[in-house]
Protein backbone atom coordinates (compact mmCIF):
# COMPACT_ATOMS: atom_id res chain seq x y z
CA UNK A 1 0.00 0.00 0.00
CA UNK A 2 1.26 3.78 -1.18
CA UNK A 3 0.77 5.79 1.41
CA UNK A 4 1.90 8.39 -0.51
CA UNK A 5 -1.16 9.54 -2.42
CA UNK A 6 -3.79 11.77 -0.26
CA UNK A 7 -6.57 9.49 1.16
CA UNK A 8 -9.63 10.73 2.28
CA UNK A 9 -10.92 9.96 5.77
CA UNK A 10 -13.53 6.80 4.98
CA UNK A 11 -17.35 7.43 5.27
CA UNK A 12 -17.84 6.15 8.83
CA UNK A 13 -20.75 7.22 11.34
CA UNK A 14 -17.78 9.29 13.22
CA UNK A 15 -16.91 11.12 10.12
CA UNK A 16 -21.12 12.51 10.54
CA UNK A 17 -20.47 12.91 13.97
CA UNK A 18 -17.27 13.89 15.73
CA UNK A 19 -16.22 17.47 16.04
CA UNK A 20 -14.56 19.07 12.46
CA UNK A 21 -11.26 18.34 11.39
CA UNK A 22 -8.46 20.29 12.01
CA UNK A 23 -7.21 22.74 9.03
CA UNK A 24 -3.20 21.71 9.59
CA UNK A 25 -0.44 22.29 6.84
CA UNK A 26 1.38 20.23 4.94
CA UNK A 27 5.68 20.36 5.99
CA UNK A 28 6.85 22.37 3.02
CA UNK A 29 10.50 23.43 3.26
CA UNK A 30 13.09 22.04 5.87
CA UNK A 31 12.33 22.51 9.34
CA UNK A 32 13.79 21.36 12.70
CA UNK A 33 12.81 19.90 15.89
CA UNK A 34 13.67 17.86 18.94
CA UNK A 35 11.76 15.08 18.60
CA UNK A 36 9.76 13.87 14.89
CA UNK A 37 6.81 11.73 15.67
CA UNK A 38 5.53 9.88 12.43
CA UNK A 39 1.78 8.59 12.28
CA UNK A 40 -1.40 10.74 13.94
CA UNK A 41 -3.43 8.38 15.55
CA UNK A 42 -3.41 7.96 19.43
CA UNK A 43 0.14 6.75 19.34
CA UNK A 44 1.61 9.53 18.04
CA UNK A 45 -0.84 12.24 19.13
CA UNK A 46 -0.61 11.18 22.76
CA UNK A 47 2.84 10.97 22.40
CA UNK A 48 3.28 14.60 20.97
CA UNK A 49 0.56 15.69 23.75
CA UNK A 50 2.93 14.14 26.55
CA UNK A 51 6.30 15.53 25.30
CA UNK A 52 4.99 19.21 24.78
CA UNK A 53 3.61 19.07 27.92
CA UNK A 54 6.95 18.23 29.13
CA UNK A 55 8.30 21.09 27.39
CA UNK A 56 10.03 18.94 24.22
CA UNK A 57 10.26 20.50 20.80
CA UNK A 58 7.97 18.14 19.07
CA UNK A 59 6.71 18.23 15.28
CA UNK A 60 4.30 15.17 14.24
CA UNK A 61 3.89 14.30 10.76
CA UNK A 62 0.87 12.23 9.57
CA UNK A 63 0.66 10.53 6.31
CA UNK A 64 -3.22 11.65 5.73
CA UNK A 65 -4.99 13.51 9.14
CA UNK A 66 -5.18 13.20 12.56
CA UNK A 67 -7.07 9.86 13.13
CA UNK A 68 -7.06 8.96 9.72
CA UNK A 69 -5.76 5.28 10.81
CA UNK A 70 -7.41 3.11 13.52
CA UNK A 71 -7.52 5.39 15.64
CA UNK A 72 -10.82 7.20 14.34
CA UNK A 73 -12.47 4.00 13.05
CA UNK A 74 -11.99 1.78 15.98
CA UNK A 75 -15.57 0.72 18.62
CA UNK A 76 -14.71 3.57 20.40
CA UNK A 77 -14.51 0.84 23.57
CA UNK A 78 -11.89 1.96 26.41
CA UNK A 79 -11.30 -1.18 27.61
CA UNK A 80 -8.56 -2.08 30.59
CA UNK A 81 -5.74 -4.56 30.99
CA UNK A 82 -3.32 -6.77 28.41
CA UNK A 83 -4.72 -9.23 26.68
CA UNK A 84 -2.93 -12.01 28.61
CA UNK A 85 -4.16 -12.97 31.72
CA UNK A 86 -2.33 -10.76 34.78
CA UNK A 87 -0.61 -13.77 36.07
CA UNK A 88 0.64 -14.48 32.62
CA UNK A 89 1.56 -10.92 32.80
CA UNK A 90 3.31 -11.53 36.07
CA UNK A 91 4.81 -14.94 35.48
CA UNK A 92 6.42 -13.78 32.11
CA UNK A 93 7.89 -10.17 33.56
CA UNK A 94 7.96 -11.08 37.07
CA UNK A 95 8.41 -7.56 39.31
CA UNK A 96 7.79 -5.51 35.74
CA UNK A 97 5.11 -7.86 35.15
CA UNK A 98 3.10 -6.63 37.99
CA UNK A 99 3.82 -2.82 37.10
CA UNK A 100 2.35 -4.31 33.36
CA UNK A 101 -0.92 -5.08 35.14
CA UNK A 102 -1.44 -2.35 37.36
CA UNK A 103 -0.71 0.56 34.22
CA UNK A 104 -2.77 -1.63 31.72
CA UNK A 105 -5.63 -2.02 34.44
CA UNK A 106 -5.63 1.63 35.16
CA UNK A 107 -5.08 3.04 31.39
CA UNK A 108 -8.48 3.61 30.67
CA UNK A 109 -8.95 5.58 33.95
CA UNK A 110 -5.78 7.77 33.12
CA UNK A 111 -8.06 8.29 29.56
CA UNK A 112 -11.07 9.63 31.55
CA UNK A 113 -9.24 11.82 33.14
CA UNK A 114 -7.01 12.92 30.44
CA UNK A 115 -10.02 13.90 28.19
CA UNK A 116 -11.29 16.07 31.44
CA UNK A 117 -8.51 17.98 31.74
CA UNK A 118 -7.91 19.23 27.98
CA UNK A 119 -11.83 19.33 27.70
CA UNK A 120 -12.27 16.65 25.03
CA UNK A 121 -15.48 16.96 23.18
CA UNK A 122 -15.54 13.10 22.39
CA UNK A 123 -18.50 11.77 24.24
CA UNK A 124 -16.79 10.45 26.48
CA UNK A 125 -18.77 7.94 29.12
CA UNK A 126 -17.17 6.04 31.66
CA UNK A 127 -20.19 3.60 31.59
CA UNK A 128 -17.90 0.16 32.26
CA UNK A 129 -16.63 -2.65 30.07
CA UNK A 130 -18.27 -6.17 30.00
CA UNK A 131 -16.35 -8.80 29.07
CA UNK A 132 -18.93 -11.27 27.86
CA UNK A 133 -18.27 -15.32 28.05
CA UNK A 134 -20.18 -17.52 24.78
CA UNK A 135 -19.69 -20.85 25.57
CA UNK A 136 -18.57 -23.04 28.35
CA UNK A 137 -15.65 -22.68 27.84
CA UNK A 138 -14.86 -19.15 27.54
CA UNK A 139 -16.95 -18.87 31.18
CA UNK A 140 -14.21 -20.78 32.92
CA UNK A 141 -11.62 -18.16 32.06
CA UNK A 142 -13.71 -15.42 32.74
CA UNK A 143 -13.89 -17.03 36.01
CA UNK A 144 -10.29 -16.87 36.06
CA UNK A 145 -9.40 -14.24 35.25
CA UNK A 146 -12.85 -12.39 37.93
CA UNK A 147 -10.73 -14.31 40.29
CA UNK A 148 -7.37 -12.38 39.52
CA UNK A 149 -8.79 -9.41 39.44
CA UNK A 150 -9.95 -9.85 42.81
CA UNK A 151 -7.06 -10.76 43.89
CA UNK A 152 -4.85 -7.95 42.95
CA UNK A 153 -8.00 -5.52 43.88
CA UNK A 154 -8.36 -4.38 40.68
CA UNK A 155 -10.86 -1.72 39.72
CA UNK A 156 -13.64 -3.36 41.88
CA UNK A 157 -14.70 -5.25 38.89
CA UNK A 158 -17.91 -7.60 39.48
CA UNK A 159 -19.12 -10.97 38.36
CA UNK A 160 -22.98 -11.35 36.92
CA UNK A 161 -23.88 -14.53 36.09
CA UNK A 162 -26.64 -15.76 33.62
CA UNK A 163 -29.37 -14.55 34.61
CA UNK A 164 -27.78 -11.10 35.64
CA UNK A 165 -26.13 -10.77 32.49
CA UNK A 166 -28.89 -11.75 30.83
CA UNK A 167 -30.91 -8.43 32.60
CA UNK A 168 -27.75 -6.39 32.28
CA UNK A 169 -27.60 -6.94 28.14
CA UNK A 170 -31.05 -7.63 27.31
CA UNK A 171 -30.21 -10.86 25.62
CA UNK A 172 -30.17 -14.39 26.75
CA UNK A 173 -26.63 -14.79 24.38
CA UNK A 174 -24.07 -15.38 27.60
CA UNK A 175 -22.77 -17.41 30.43
CA UNK A 176 -21.84 -14.86 32.29
CA UNK A 177 -19.84 -11.46 32.31
CA UNK A 178 -16.98 -9.71 34.08
CA UNK A 179 -17.97 -5.97 34.60
CA UNK A 180 -14.90 -3.24 34.93
CA UNK A 181 -16.39 -0.10 36.21
CA UNK A 182 -13.42 2.10 34.82
CA UNK A 183 -14.09 0.70 31.19
CA UNK A 184 -16.12 3.04 28.77
CA UNK A 185 -16.64 4.87 25.32
CA UNK A 186 -15.57 7.38 23.21
CA UNK A 187 -16.52 9.14 19.54
CA UNK A 188 -12.61 8.14 18.69
CA UNK A 189 -12.24 10.36 15.83
CA UNK A 190 -14.01 13.13 17.78
CA UNK A 191 -11.35 11.70 20.82
CA UNK A 192 -8.09 11.58 18.26
CA UNK A 193 -9.42 15.35 17.11
CA UNK A 194 -8.98 16.47 20.39
CA UNK A 195 -5.72 15.35 21.31
CA UNK A 196 -4.24 16.85 17.75
CA UNK A 197 -6.18 20.22 19.46
CA UNK A 198 -4.47 19.73 23.13
CA UNK A 199 -1.09 18.66 21.63
CA UNK A 200 -0.78 22.02 19.47
CA UNK A 201 -2.30 23.96 22.53
CA UNK A 202 0.53 22.63 24.61
CA UNK A 203 3.00 23.59 21.92
CA UNK A 204 3.36 20.76 18.97
CA UNK A 205 3.55 21.35 14.87
CA UNK A 206 1.26 18.94 13.64
CA UNK A 207 1.11 18.17 9.75
CA UNK A 208 -1.34 16.67 7.75
CA UNK A 209 -0.43 14.92 4.52
CA UNK A 210 3.34 14.64 5.22
CA UNK A 211 3.87 11.02 4.56
CA UNK A 212 7.24 10.58 5.91
CA UNK A 213 8.82 8.69 3.01
CA UNK A 214 12.78 8.57 4.14
CA UNK A 215 14.79 8.38 7.36
CA UNK A 216 18.22 9.21 6.96
CA UNK A 217 21.00 9.15 9.67
CA UNK A 218 23.00 12.36 8.62
CA UNK A 219 26.48 12.70 9.58
CA UNK A 220 26.60 15.36 12.77
CA UNK A 221 24.35 11.93 13.76
CA UNK A 222 20.80 13.98 13.88
CA UNK A 223 17.97 11.87 11.60
CA UNK A 224 16.60 13.71 8.37
CA UNK A 225 12.85 13.07 7.99
CA UNK A 226 12.04 13.81 4.29
CA UNK A 227 8.06 14.27 3.17
CA UNK A 228 6.93 14.67 -0.89
CA UNK A 229 7.05 18.54 0.18
CA UNK A 230 9.59 18.56 3.01
CA UNK A 231 12.41 17.68 5.07
CA UNK A 232 12.57 17.97 9.04
CA UNK A 233 15.76 17.62 10.89
CA UNK A 234 15.41 16.07 14.16
CA UNK A 235 17.66 14.32 17.34
CA UNK A 236 15.19 11.87 18.05
CA UNK A 237 12.66 10.43 16.26
CA UNK A 238 9.21 8.49 17.47
CA UNK A 239 7.51 6.15 15.13
CA UNK A 240 3.43 4.97 16.00
CA UNK A 241 2.25 3.72 12.65
CA UNK A 242 0.44 0.43 13.56
CA UNK A 243 -1.77 -1.20 11.46
CA UNK A 244 -0.42 1.22 8.53
CA UNK A 245 3.37 0.16 8.76
CA UNK A 246 5.09 0.80 5.20
CA UNK A 247 8.73 -0.04 4.73
CA UNK A 248 9.93 3.31 6.50
CA UNK A 249 11.84 1.56 9.29
CA UNK A 250 13.44 -2.03 8.12
CA UNK A 251 11.44 -4.99 9.28
CA UNK A 252 8.68 -2.86 11.27
CA UNK A 253 5.79 -3.77 8.79
CA UNK A 254 6.84 -7.92 9.34
CA UNK A 255 7.06 -7.38 13.13
CA UNK A 256 3.52 -7.21 12.99
CA UNK A 257 0.14 -8.69 11.45
CA UNK A 258 -2.27 -5.80 10.20
CA UNK A 259 -5.58 -7.25 10.74
CA UNK A 260 -9.05 -6.03 9.42
CA UNK A 261 -11.94 -5.37 11.66
CA UNK A 262 -15.15 -4.08 10.71
CA UNK A 263 -18.09 -2.20 12.66
CA UNK A 264 -21.74 -1.52 11.78
CA UNK A 265 -24.15 0.71 12.77
CA UNK A 266 -28.16 1.33 13.25
CA UNK A 267 -30.18 4.63 13.23
CA UNK A 268 -30.87 5.81 16.41
CA UNK A 269 -33.03 2.91 18.19
CA UNK A 270 -36.61 4.03 18.77
CA UNK A 271 -37.47 3.90 22.79
CA UNK A 272 -39.48 1.11 22.62
CA UNK A 273 -36.19 -1.27 20.90
CA UNK A 274 -33.10 0.95 23.01
CA UNK A 275 -34.97 -0.24 26.43
CA UNK A 276 -34.37 -3.93 25.19
CA UNK A 277 -31.12 -3.30 24.21
CA UNK A 278 -27.89 -2.49 26.76
CA UNK A 279 -30.50 -2.00 29.37
CA UNK A 280 -27.46 -1.87 31.86
CA UNK A 281 -25.34 0.50 29.51
CA UNK A 282 -21.75 -0.16 29.28
CA UNK A 283 -19.48 -1.76 26.11
CA UNK A 284 -19.23 -5.49 25.37
CA UNK A 285 -16.68 -7.55 23.94
CA UNK A 286 -17.35 -11.39 23.73
CA UNK A 287 -14.71 -13.89 24.74
CA UNK A 288 -15.00 -15.91 21.77
CA UNK A 289 -12.97 -17.51 19.16
CA UNK A 290 -13.64 -14.42 17.04
CA UNK A 291 -14.23 -10.79 18.87
CA UNK A 292 -17.17 -9.56 18.68
CA UNK A 293 -17.88 -6.30 20.38
CA UNK A 294 -20.73 -3.78 20.71
CA UNK A 295 -21.78 -0.62 22.22
CA UNK A 296 -24.57 2.31 22.10
CA UNK A 297 -23.50 6.06 20.69
CA UNK A 298 -24.94 8.80 22.51
CA UNK A 299 -27.36 9.12 20.27
CA UNK A 300 -28.76 5.69 21.02
CA UNK A 301 -27.41 3.84 17.83
CA UNK A 302 -26.10 0.53 17.96
CA UNK A 303 -22.67 -0.05 16.79
CA UNK A 304 -21.75 -4.06 16.26
CA UNK A 305 -17.60 -4.16 15.72
CA UNK A 306 -16.36 -7.71 14.61
CA UNK A 307 -15.24 -9.73 11.59
CA UNK A 308 -14.39 -7.69 8.52
CA UNK A 309 -13.19 -8.86 5.04
CA UNK A 310 -9.26 -8.11 4.27
CA UNK A 311 -9.72 -5.09 1.68
CA UNK A 312 -11.97 -1.37 2.41
CA UNK A 313 -15.78 -1.41 2.80
CA UNK A 314 -17.35 1.53 2.89
CA UNK A 315 -21.49 1.36 3.47
CA UNK A 316 -23.60 -1.04 5.76
CA UNK A 317 -24.19 -3.59 3.03
CA UNK A 318 -21.17 -5.77 3.92
CA UNK A 319 -21.96 -5.95 7.07
CA UNK A 320 -25.25 -8.48 6.63
CA UNK A 321 -23.42 -11.20 9.09
CA UNK A 322 -22.85 -8.60 12.48
CA UNK A 323 -26.39 -7.37 11.32
CA UNK A 324 -28.14 -10.87 11.64
CA UNK A 325 -26.19 -12.12 14.59
CA UNK A 326 -26.96 -8.36 16.15
CA UNK A 327 -30.92 -9.40 15.04
CA UNK A 328 -30.39 -12.70 16.83
CA UNK A 329 -29.40 -11.34 19.86
CA UNK A 330 -32.13 -8.98 19.98
CA UNK A 331 -35.03 -9.62 17.80
CA UNK A 332 -36.21 -6.17 17.55
CA UNK A 333 -33.65 -5.10 15.84
CA UNK A 334 -35.63 -6.30 12.45
CA UNK A 335 -37.01 -3.20 12.74
CA UNK A 336 -34.34 -0.87 12.45
CA UNK A 337 -32.28 0.60 9.28
CA UNK A 338 -28.39 0.06 9.10
CA UNK A 339 -26.81 2.98 8.44
CA UNK A 340 -23.29 2.78 8.05
CA UNK A 341 -20.44 0.23 7.81
CA UNK A 342 -16.82 1.11 7.71
CA UNK A 343 -13.69 -0.89 8.66
CA UNK A 344 -9.47 -0.57 9.21
CA UNK A 345 -6.32 -2.00 10.01
CA UNK A 346 -5.14 -2.76 13.43
CA UNK A 347 -1.52 -4.34 14.45
CA UNK A 348 -1.87 -7.50 16.17
CA UNK A 349 1.74 -9.23 18.16
CA UNK A 350 2.62 -12.94 17.50
CA UNK A 351 2.71 -12.58 21.79
CA UNK A 352 -0.02 -10.69 22.26
CA UNK A 353 1.96 -7.45 24.00
CA UNK A 354 2.04 -4.64 22.89
CA UNK A 355 6.01 -3.42 21.72
CA UNK A 356 7.61 -0.75 22.34
CA UNK A 357 11.09 -0.61 20.73
CA UNK A 358 14.57 1.21 20.43
CA UNK A 359 16.14 -0.08 18.01
CA UNK A 360 18.36 3.18 18.69
CA UNK A 361 19.33 5.03 21.41
CA UNK A 362 17.48 7.85 19.56
CA UNK A 363 14.85 6.10 18.23
CA UNK A 364 11.02 4.50 19.66
CA UNK A 365 8.75 2.57 18.09
CA UNK A 366 5.22 1.89 19.92
CA UNK A 367 2.86 -0.07 18.31
CA UNK A 368 0.98 -3.46 18.38
CA UNK A 369 -2.05 -3.49 21.06
CA UNK A 370 -3.87 -6.51 19.94
CA UNK A 371 -7.71 -4.65 19.80
CA UNK A 372 -7.01 -2.41 22.53
CA UNK A 373 -4.72 0.78 21.57
CA UNK A 374 -7.99 3.49 22.38
CA UNK A 375 -6.86 3.02 25.88
CA UNK A 376 -3.24 1.28 25.76
CA UNK A 377 -1.63 3.82 22.68
CA UNK A 378 -2.95 6.62 25.18
CA UNK A 379 -1.16 5.39 27.68
CA UNK A 380 2.04 4.57 25.31
CA UNK A 381 2.21 8.06 24.30
CA UNK A 382 3.43 8.81 27.96
CA UNK A 383 5.70 6.12 28.61
CA UNK A 384 7.30 7.40 25.13
CA UNK A 385 7.26 10.97 26.66
CA UNK A 386 9.21 9.34 30.17
CA UNK A 387 11.51 7.52 28.33
CA UNK A 388 12.42 10.60 26.16
CA UNK A 389 12.88 12.59 29.21
CA UNK A 390 15.52 10.59 30.40
CA UNK A 391 14.13 7.86 32.69
CA UNK A 392 15.94 4.63 32.23
CA UNK A 393 13.97 1.33 30.72
CA UNK A 394 14.37 -0.47 33.55
CA UNK A 395 11.50 2.46 35.02
CA UNK A 396 9.03 2.22 32.07
CA UNK A 397 5.85 0.23 32.88
CA UNK A 398 6.09 -1.43 29.73
CA UNK A 399 9.25 -3.58 28.28
CA UNK A 400 11.57 -2.13 25.63
CA UNK A 401 11.80 -5.55 23.32
CA UNK A 402 13.84 -6.19 20.19
CA UNK A 403 12.16 -6.00 16.71
CA UNK A 404 11.51 -9.54 15.31
CA UNK A 405 10.31 -9.51 11.82
CA UNK A 406 7.95 -12.63 12.10
CA UNK A 407 8.92 -15.76 9.85
CA UNK A 408 6.26 -16.24 6.50
CA UNK A 409 5.26 -13.26 7.46
CA UNK A 410 3.55 -12.67 3.46
CA UNK A 411 1.36 -15.96 4.51
CA UNK A 412 -0.71 -13.86 6.89
CA UNK A 413 -4.13 -13.15 5.24
CA UNK A 414 -4.35 -17.15 4.63
CA UNK A 415 -3.68 -17.55 8.08
CA UNK A 416 -6.21 -15.08 9.20
CA UNK A 417 -8.88 -16.39 7.09
CA UNK A 418 -7.94 -20.11 8.51
CA UNK A 419 -8.74 -18.48 12.21
CA UNK A 420 -11.80 -17.42 11.01
CA UNK A 421 -13.14 -20.06 9.49
CA UNK A 422 -12.26 -22.26 12.57
CA UNK A 423 -13.32 -19.33 15.14
CA UNK A 424 -16.60 -19.91 13.45
CA UNK A 425 -17.33 -23.71 13.79
CA UNK A 426 -15.47 -23.35 17.55
CA UNK A 427 -18.27 -20.66 18.54
CA UNK A 428 -21.05 -22.89 16.98
CA UNK A 429 -20.07 -26.26 18.99
CA UNK A 430 -19.52 -24.22 22.12
CA UNK A 431 -15.80 -25.10 22.04
C1 LIG B 1 -12.53 -1.43 13.25
C2 LIG B 1 -11.62 -1.33 14.45
C3 LIG B 1 -12.18 -1.44 15.72
C4 LIG B 1 -11.37 -1.33 16.86
N1 LIG B 1 -11.97 -1.28 18.09
C5 LIG B 1 -11.23 -0.99 19.17
C6 LIG B 1 -11.87 -0.71 20.41
O1 LIG B 1 -13.10 -0.67 20.50
N2 LIG B 1 -11.07 -0.47 21.50
C7 LIG B 1 -9.71 -0.45 21.41
O2 LIG B 1 -9.04 -0.23 22.42
N3 LIG B 1 -9.08 -0.65 20.23
C8 LIG B 1 -9.80 -0.89 19.11
N4 LIG B 1 -9.19 -1.02 17.89
C9 LIG B 1 -7.72 -0.87 17.82
C10 LIG B 1 -7.31 0.61 17.94
O3 LIG B 1 -8.05 1.38 17.04
C11 LIG B 1 -5.81 0.72 17.65
O4 LIG B 1 -5.10 -0.12 18.52
C12 LIG B 1 -5.29 2.14 17.84
O5 LIG B 1 -6.11 3.07 17.18
C13 LIG B 1 -3.86 2.24 17.34
O6 LIG B 1 -3.49 3.59 17.27
P1 LIG B 1 -2.16 3.99 16.52
O7 LIG B 1 -2.00 5.46 16.67
O8 LIG B 1 -1.04 3.15 16.99
O9 LIG B 1 -2.42 3.59 15.00
P2 LIG B 1 -3.39 4.27 13.87
O10 LIG B 1 -4.55 4.96 14.48
O11 LIG B 1 -3.70 3.23 12.85
O12 LIG B 1 -2.48 5.41 13.28
C14 LIG B 1 -1.37 5.18 12.46
C15 LIG B 1 -1.21 6.43 11.60
O13 LIG B 1 0.08 6.41 11.00
C16 LIG B 1 -0.04 7.06 9.75
N5 LIG B 1 1.14 6.68 8.94
C17 LIG B 1 1.49 5.45 8.49
N6 LIG B 1 2.66 5.53 7.83
C18 LIG B 1 3.07 6.83 7.89
C19 LIG B 1 4.20 7.53 7.38
N7 LIG B 1 5.16 6.92 6.66
N8 LIG B 1 4.30 8.88 7.62
C20 LIG B 1 3.34 9.51 8.33
N9 LIG B 1 2.24 8.89 8.83
C21 LIG B 1 2.11 7.57 8.60
C22 LIG B 1 -1.37 6.57 9.20
O14 LIG B 1 -1.89 7.44 8.21
C23 LIG B 1 -2.22 6.52 10.46
O15 LIG B 1 -3.01 7.69 10.63
C24 LIG B 1 -9.95 -1.17 16.72
C25 LIG B 1 -9.39 -1.10 15.44
C26 LIG B 1 -10.20 -1.17 14.32
C27 LIG B 1 -9.58 -1.07 12.95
Amino acid sequence: MSLHVDKPLPPSLYADTAIPPLALPRLEGTARAAVVVIGGGITGLSSALHLAESGTDVLLLEAQEPGWGASGRNGGQVNPGLKPDPEEVEHGFGALGHRMVRFSYAAPEALFRLVERHQIRCEAQQSGTLRAAVSAKSLAGLRVLAAQYEQRGLNDARYLDATESAEFTGTRRYHGILRDPTGGSVNPLGYARGLAHAAIAAGARLHSHSPATRLQRMADGKWQVTTPKGSVMADRLVIGTNGYTDNLWPGLRRSVVPVWSGITATEPLPDSVRQQVMPGGGVLYELGSITVYYRLDVGNRLLMGGRSKLHHMAGPEGFGLLQRYAEKLWPALKAVRWTHGWNGQLAMTPDHYPHLHEPEPDVLIALGYNGRGVAMATAMGGIVARRIGGESEESLDMPVTGLKPIPFHGLWPLAVQGRLAWGRIADRLGL
